[in-house]
């Protein structure tokens, strides 16, 4: 078993990530196909076939040769039957997703949250290695989460295990969520709220650079803020501040409830490096119990875009091992 290859697919709701990658987990090929959404789910599934048999076409080998495809998907997922409950993105409800590419691509597969699929990546290849106990954190459009006990994800009773980015972090008066609640992790410490809140203070003219900016290209992005913030614009470094001050919050919950060794922190925002990493630590050590604080490092995740892939492709891994 130890020749043969993985697919490990990580869907979202613009692009499909396909990658061909060793037993060991090392990326051998890979490529990105605009998801069609419009084809509906049997349509992603015959592109998600034909992009991996390209893949093992150009390595001159066939579906054969392969051990299983893993597949990360953005909604709360049954891993057990690779049942998809929802995927809002790509308009799919009560998808049983293992089944039907089983029987379109002839070998076995694997299904997991896209969330959990990148904390697996981590794990095994990434910023998470030798840690059995760890938190993965996505920053993008939203904040996405995947908990890692004892080296398996946490998924609870319908797949929503992890869901960090919707926990209510201000009971009172915040921001509206996708999900229809208020005050959500997600709602301070995304890229979406960090670019809001840095709109915002350019509106109320409380910023010269942002407004600027913001009157130059229609629109400012995260990281227009976090350079403002770099650059000692006060203002900026205040909507910093605040992203950082209330991701500590909800991580200092997630420690001493879990007690991880290592909390990984990915996506757009992480590019941020230190400056926003620094300040997440000290906030999450004034909030976080001492002995859950100490034992637990707080890292910039390694793998990038290819997290996803690579987690998908462990969830094969370890069944076929
Ligand atoms: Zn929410």
């Amino acid at each position: 078993m130890g020749q043969k290859k993985i697919a490990g697919v990580d869907i979202g709701g613009t692009s499909i990530k396909v990658a061909l990658l060793s037993f060991e987990g090392e990326i051998v090929r890979k490529t990105q196909v605009p998801t069609p959404v419009s084809a509906g789910e049997d349509g992603v599934m015959a592109k998600i076939v034909e992009t991996v048999d390209h893949l093992l076409a150009e390595e001159g080998q066939s579906r054969n040769e392969l051990a299983g495809i893993g597949m990360g998907v953005p909604g709360p997922v049954d891993e057990a039957t690779g049942h998809v409950y929802q995927a809002v993105n790509l308009g799919w409800r009560d998808t049983p997703l293992k089944q039907k590419m089983e029987q379109l691509g002839g070998v076995p597969v694997w299904v997991d949250n896209d969330a959990n699929t990148a904390a697996l990546g981590e794990m095994w290849r990434g910023a998470g290695q030798g840690a059995k106990n760890m938190v993965a954190i996505t920053l993008g459009t939203g904040v996405g989460g995947g908990v890692i006990v004892n080296g398996q994800i946490v998924h609870g009773v319908r797949g929503v295990g992890g869901e960090i980015g919707h926990v209510t972090i201000e009971p009172t008066g915040g921001p509206l969520c996708n999900c229809g609640r208020t005050g959500c992790l997600e709602t301070y410490a995304s890229a979406t709220a960090i670019i809001r809140e840095g709109t915002g203070a350019a509106a109320e003219g409380k910023s010269p650079r942002l407004a600027l900016l913001l009157k130059q290209n229609g629109s400012l992005t995260a990281k227009d803020v976090f350079d403002a913030a770099r650059e000692g614009d006060q203002v900026a470094v205040q909507v910093i501040d605040k992203a950082a001050f209330y991701l500590g919050l909800g991580l200092s919950h997630v420690a001493n409830i879990l007690n991880p060794g290592r909390i990984v922190i990915g996506g757009g925002v992480a590019a941020a490096g230190e400056f926003l990493f620094s300040r997440v630590r000290e906030h999450f050590q004034r909030f976080s119990f001492c002995h859950a604080a100490e034992s637990c490092e707080i890292v910039p995740a390694t793998l990038g875009n290819d997290a996803g892939v690579i987690g998908a492709a462990w969830l094969v891994h370890q069944q076929v091992e």
